[in-house]
């Protein structure tokens, strides 16, 4: 890529060009900024997130880069053998289509994308802790052996678990370790994909499509302090922990290529995600367990919301306030959702329940779920009255309206999640106040008329009504 004159301009500074930085330099491109990227290695680089869940192909196909990540030969992960509860391996079907990638090569997809969108690309080339001024960013970078200096308006950091803006990174979860290794054999055997749940921790394995198979083991860092393990005694650990897992099971004759690694997989949440002239995305905003396969999903969704995000500070600084309050409320919630699935999922573990690594991650106790509300009665839509419940209310929520954020208002109650603006694309707001009085279903399907077809107006009140949101009218006329 080419050299920069000392202290060129440019609008956006996205620092780091893996999944997290490609995407969000890829939109802001494709919605009329000036984006220039600076990444500090060489593509194709290794990177760890080789199992890819199924949700990441609506983000591929909004980053118009699923053909190509169709095409460039991955391999699909469509089943598990998964050893979890207890000693018994259960074969695992995906719903959909998941994918082992080499994250090399999939990263380097999404960058050339980027470039091909018009982001200029700086590689290799290494950003210094950037500057804040009075007219926006001075980022110091080395790029091609000479110190050199960006100027950019508005600055993003994607620079994974490293970032550069810096800021506290709060732990969410107690702290783990990977210690990782390639393998190769003679002859393949079985699914593309192991889970296995073992005493000191558990580990995963799969076969990439460059032939090897990518084998972790998440520790506690502690086993490593009580066992005296160090740099050098680290690949015996872990060829122990791999022979008493039964992971390595996926090849005959395994044998280790190349050196093994540990890398801290503790999940975290920075502090501050995003500023009027600032934003963290991917690592940088925020980091959840690897059990879940699914941080590149989240890492590309940071991106694009963050896009509009970003987009809305740059062009309605009048909206700059429900911009700020999107995106920190969107990380919060993907944060605590994520760590409370985490634990779910460690409380499924039985056989070592009592151990260290089991007791401090799991949830106590089942997750609690919402009770059901009855099936709709049978004459619900013909003759009795419904209104919306005494607590549910509308706030003022920040949504995505096209590419910028607006407020708008949205549906809130106890039952809820988090308030909902729009459901099956209709705006809620203008629909629930004609549920302030009790109507049968037949009146209320004409007060949507104007807004809304019959058949999705019965659908919004089927879904109301499970949520528990609806309350029936007593022919008293109290509900
Ligand atoms: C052990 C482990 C296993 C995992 N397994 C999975 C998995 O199976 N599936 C999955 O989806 N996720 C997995 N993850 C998570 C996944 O790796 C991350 O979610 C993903 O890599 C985040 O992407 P990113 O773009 O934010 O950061 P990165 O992929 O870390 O990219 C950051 C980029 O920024 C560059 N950079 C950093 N600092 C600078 C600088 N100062 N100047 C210039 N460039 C810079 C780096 O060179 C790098 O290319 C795993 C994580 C761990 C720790």
């Amino acid at each position: 890529m080419s050299g920069l004159d000392a202290g060129p301009r440019t609008e956006v500074c996205v620092v780091g060009g893996g999944s997290a930085g490609s995407a969000l330099a890829l939109r802001l491109a494709r919605m009329g900024h000036e984006v220039c990227l600076v990444e500090r290695h060489a593509f194709p680089r290794p990177q760890v997130g080789e199992a890819l869940t199924p949700g990441v192909w609506p983000q591929l196909e909004v980053l118009g880069v699923a053909d190509a990540v169709r095409s460039a030969g991955f391999l699909p992960a469509r089943e598990a053998l998964v050893r979890w509860e207890d000693a018994t391996a259960r074969p695992v079907r995906m719903g959909a289509d998941g994918l082992l990638v080499d994250r090399g090569r999939f990263d380097a997809l999404l960058l050339a994308a980027a470039a091909n969108a018009g982001v200029r690309v700086l590689q290799p080339a290494t950003a210094r802790r950037p500057v804040r001024t009075a007219e926006g960013w001075v980022v110091p970078l080395l790029h091609d052996g000479r110190e050199t200096r960006l100027r950019a308006r508005f600055l993003a950091d994607a620079g994974g678990r490293g970032g550069c803006l810096g800021g506290r990174k709060v732990p969410v979860s107690v702290s783990t370790l990977a210690l990782h290794g390639y393998w190769r054999g003679e002859q393949r055997q079985g699914p593309e994909t192991r889970v296995v749940a073992g005493a000191e921790g558990w580990y995963w394995g799969a076969h990439l499509p460059d032939g090897t198979f990518s084998a972790m083991a998440f520790v506690d860092p502690a086993l490593l302090r009580e066992r005296s393990v160090g740099r050098r005694s680290l690949e015996l650990l872990y060829r122990a922990l791999m022979e008493g897992s039964g992971l390595l099971e996926a090849w005959t004759a395994p044998r280790l290529v190349g050196a093994v690694h540990a890398r801290d997989a503790t999940c975290y949440r920075d502090e501050v995600p995003i500023e009027e002239d600032c934003i963290k995305v991917g690592e940088a905003s925020f980091s959840i367990d690897p059990l879940s396969s699914s941080g590149v999903q989240k890492a590309l969704q940071t991106a694009l919301s963050g896009a509009v995000a970003v987009h809305t500070l740059l062009v309605r600084p009048d909206s700059a306030a429900a911009a700020l309050r999107f995106y920190r409320e969107d990380q919060r919630d993907s944060v605590a959702r994520h760590a409370a699935w985490a634990a779910g999922y460690y409380g499924e573990h039985r056989a070592h329940a009592d151990r260290p690594f089991w007791k401090r991650r799991a949830a106590r106790g089942p997750m609690p779920s919402p009770p059901e509300p009855p099936p709709l009665p049978e004459d619900a839509l013909a003759h009795r009255r419904w209104r919306l419940a005494s607590d549910a209310i509308l706030v003022d929520t920040p949504c995505i309206v096209g590419d910028v954020i607006e407020l708008r208002g949205a549906l809130s109650h106890p039952r809820l999640a988090r308030p909902v603006a729009w459901l099956d694309g209709v705006e809620l707001a203008s629909l629930v106040e004609s549920l302030r009085e009790g109507l049968t279903l037949p009146q209320l399907a004409e007060a949507w008329a104007r807004r809304v077809p019959w058949r999705q107006g019965v659908g919004i009140l089927g879904w109301l009504y499970r949520q528990g949101l609806l309350t029936e009218v007593t022919p008293s006329g109290s509900p």
